[in-house]
């Protein structure tokens, strides 16, 4: 497999860190429902078109991770399947089925906010986005704010221990 690195931004990319910031915000609505903090947003041409955030736990479904609910909400923005010059940013690196659907998207780019080392497919375990064998490779961005979305998920896990722990 040919691997290709993740473009690093510039840090005063203003522009990008701005849409991670939404997407950090729906990683918080996550954090408030109880969810694994992932939020995610979907860019067109300079405007965000859709929101969305994990789901799972509420939803009892392994589908309910934060760019598949994106990529649902988003769908009536375009004409048919492909979602042309999309640009989706997302806190945490997608895992295999949200990297599967956004390939299978046609998403042009993907801008993630910090690795994911146990399930992370773009970077991390695999960099399917630079397999060449796949007809279409979305651009893969990032980190940006890694800061903020790894401590989001580190607070939400370490809640989660002292629960435990109490009860
Ligand atoms: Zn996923």
């Amino acid at each position: 497999m040919v691997q290709k690195d993740p473009v690093y931004l510039d840090n005063d990319d203003k522009a990008h860190q701005g849409f991670m910031n939404e997407a950090l915000k729906e990683a918080q609505k996550a954090y408030d429902e109880d969810e694994v903090p992932v939020g995610a947003v979907m860019v067109v041409e300079g405007e965000i078109i859709a929101r969305a955030h994990n789901t799972r736990e509420n939803e009892g479904s392994p589908l309910g991770h934060a760019e598949i609910n994106l990529i649902q909400k988003a769908k009536t923005h375009f004409e048919g399947w492909r979602y042309l010059n999309a640009s989706l940013y997302v806190t945490l690196e997608p895992c295999v089925m949200c990297a599967g659907a956004i390939i299978s998207a046609r998403i042009e780019n993907v801008y993630y906010g910090t690795e994911d080392p146990k399930a992370g497919v773009c970077k991390s375990l695999y960099q399917l986005f630079s397999d060449k064998r796949f007809n279409h490779r979305p651009n893969l961005h990032g980190p940006i704010l890694q800061d903020q979305c790894s401590s989001i998920l580190k607070h939400f896990f370490a809640s989660k221990r002292n629960k435990k722990a109490i009860l």
